[in-house]
């Protein structure tokens, strides 16, 4: 299959069931073109597509005859069409609607979120749940309407770069419609993801690299196989895809709000962003819809990163328009590992500039705790890149961002799989794999991270000797924050050694200032048993040591760590890199 492949749309384009029609319009032929985003050289869909042929620029744009469109006669079709984003077929860039993939992707629920939208403040928090997507991530959006596209193009087989997501959903509707999938995958994809992707018959390439290395690789592999590489239409039927969502929310939201025919923009879009062709595509259709006087008013749009990497989210702190290409991202979520996120990210700066928006960070750390809280508060599981979005959002709530009375949208984009459902216990550990496969690129070597990953891996279950029972839960909390920590609390010495002996854990923290049994007695009842002895011992204490019983806890400790009036993060911090 030629790169370039020659397209021609049919010439008869089906209308048996009113789907290819323009409604209202004269003519029954959809006429499609695209638009360069950087030159805005416009090209008909029929021919080249796999750039812009005066500008080289990926990301092209659909563009409709929209005026043609009877907003009146459309509103009326679209009620009685089943819940599927092909139900928006007119402004889809599909000729025949014969041609539709489709696994009933779209239609998700727009699901109001009472104890986490109370807990922030928020009186109208909307999760959009793209997790009940066929393959559980929003992806199957874009791989719906590029592979039916690819599909009445005549095309087999498709090359594509993903982090997994994408992989997936391509994989499962390359095999509906016969055409054949080759899977480039970064080594930090999950390999329960990239098997997934093999079930389907996708063929599976694993790189040993970064994904902005990994693209290139697929680019040069596409271009001597000469295989189709998805390329162009990727950032078509993404865009195209993704502004589905928007298009759902308003006319979800109108029903909900108004009861009636209006439609209703929310004030905020909040997504975890990676490539960005998610809230590029939310923008495309809210856009379209204020153009069809549907709605009147264009959302701002929340743009969360993963700190480890967040191109985008450092360019507008420092108020550029351009962002600089993360080299080697720090991040384990896989999902939101573009480095260089190019000119998608002057698409988004634009848009927040005229339409308001901000950018925000997390970090692992803060997705993992985020996708716990939701999950306790409003029963939904998500996947990491999904907590990277709730911990951005708990962010501009903090900071007066997102005000009370805003009608909130977060695009919850994707279903934490069984291998991250173990948001404690697999994570670290799969992190650790990669970083000791040689030559798998630099993963986080800074601070937390590399202490855990070079703590010894069975140093795992903890008890927690402590007599003030918030400081116990902080040891606890902050602990588990940090991976795959099973931590145990007992709040006098008698508990503790009962405890102990009942848990046999890795290492004992303790205070030495307990009423009854204190801290030097538990140290010395483990001493003087020998299935104790050798148990690691970190003493956590406010407490001013005379000489003598520094002398005494130094023989018998393994980490004295002075605390001031409260146990901070600093603290465990510094516990764990102790244990380097
Ligand atoms: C791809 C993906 C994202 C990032 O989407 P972009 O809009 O391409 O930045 C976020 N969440 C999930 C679950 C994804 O699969
Ligand atoms: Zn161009």
């Amino acid at each position: 299959m030629a790169m370039n492949h020659p397209y021609t749309p049919p010439l008869v384009v089906g209308n048996h069931n009113g789907g290819s029609r323009i409604l209202g319009a004269e003519t029954d032929l959809k006429h499609i073109e695209l638009e360069c985003i950087n030159c805005r050289t416009r090209i008909p869909m029929d021919k080249n597509i796999a750039g812009c042929p005066a500008c080289g620029e990926n990301i092209l744009e659909a563009r409709y005859e929209l005026n043609k469109i009877n907003v009146g006669e459309w509103l009326e079709q679209l009620r009685r069409r089943p819940q599927t984003l092909w139900r928006y077929r007119e402004v889809l860039p599909l000729y025949d609607t014969d041609n539709i993939v489709t696994l009933g992707e779209g239609g998700t629920p727009l699901i109001k979120s009472h104890a986490l939208a109370a807990n922030l403040g928020l009186k109208n928090l909307y999760l959009k749940d793209e997790r009940q997507s066929p393959t559980a991530s929003f992806k199957d959006r874009q791989a719906s309407v590029a592979i039916s596209v690819l599909r009445e193009m005549g095309v087999d087989s498709v090359v594509v770069a993903s982090t997994g997501n994408v992989a997936i959903s391509y994989a499962a509707y390359g095999a509906r419609a016969g055409i054949k999938l080759l899977a480039f995958f970064p080594s930090l994809t999950p390999s329960d993801k990239m098997r997934e992707a093999a079930l389907y018959g996708a063929e599976v390439i694993k790189v040993t690299g970064t994904y902005d290395q990994t693209k290139e690789l697929a680019g040069k592999f596409a271009k001597r196989q000469g295989v189709f590489l998805d390329r162009g239409i990727k950032s078509v039927a993404a865009i195209e895809a993704m502004k589905t969502l928007a298009y759902e929310i308003a006319e979800e939201l109108g029903y909900l709000f108004f009861d009636s025919e209006r439609w209703l923009s929310p004030d905020w879009f909040i997504q975890g962003v990676s490539g960005g062709m998610g809230p590029i595509g939310v923008g495309k259709g809210f856009r379209e819809m204020y153009d069809f006087g549907l709605i009147d008013k264009m959302p701002a749009l929340g743009l969360v990163q993963s700190s480890g990497c967040a191109p985008m989210v450092e360019a507008f702190n420092r108020h550029q328009r351009i962002a600089t290409p993360i080299e080697d991202p720090t991040t384990v979520i896989a999902t939101l590992a573009t480095g260089n996120p190019g000119r998608a990210y002057e698409l988004l700066y634009d848009y927040v500039h005229e339409y308001g928006g901000h950018f925000v960070s997390a970090s692992d750390e803060e997705a993992f705790q985020a996708i716990r809280i939701l999950a306790r508060n409003d029963g939904v599981s998500v996947e990491p890149a999904v907590g990277v979005t709730f911990a951005g959002l708990f962010k501009m709530v903090q900071q007066g961002i997102i005000k009370p009375d805003d009608v909130v949208v977060v695009n919850c984009s994707g279903h934490s799989l069984p291998v991250e459902t173990h948001i404690l216990d697999s994570v670290w550990q799969r992190s650790l794999d990669l970083s000791q496969r040689s030559s798998t690129p630099e993963l986080p070597k800074e601070g937390l991270l590399a202490a855990l990953d070079r703590m010894d891996t069975q140093l795992r279950r903890v008890a927690v000797i402590e007599d003030n029972v918030d400081s116990a839960r902080l040891i606890q909390r902050l602990l588990q924050a940090r991976g795959a920590y099973d931590v145990q609390l007992a709040h006098n010495g008698e508990d503790g050694l009962r405890l102990i002996r009942a848990m046999e854990p890795d290492i004992v923290i303790t205070d030495l200032m307990m009423p009854d049994v204190d801290g030097f007695a538990v140290i010395d009842a483990m001493k003087a048993d020998p299935a104790l002895a050798t148990i690691p011992i970190v003493v956590v204490t406010a407490k001013e040591l005379t000489a003598r019983e520094r002398a005494q806890l130094k023989d018998q400790v393994d980490l004295l760590l002075q605390k001031g009036s409260s146990i901070d993060e600093e603290l465990v911090e510094n516990l764990v890199h102790k244990f380097e």
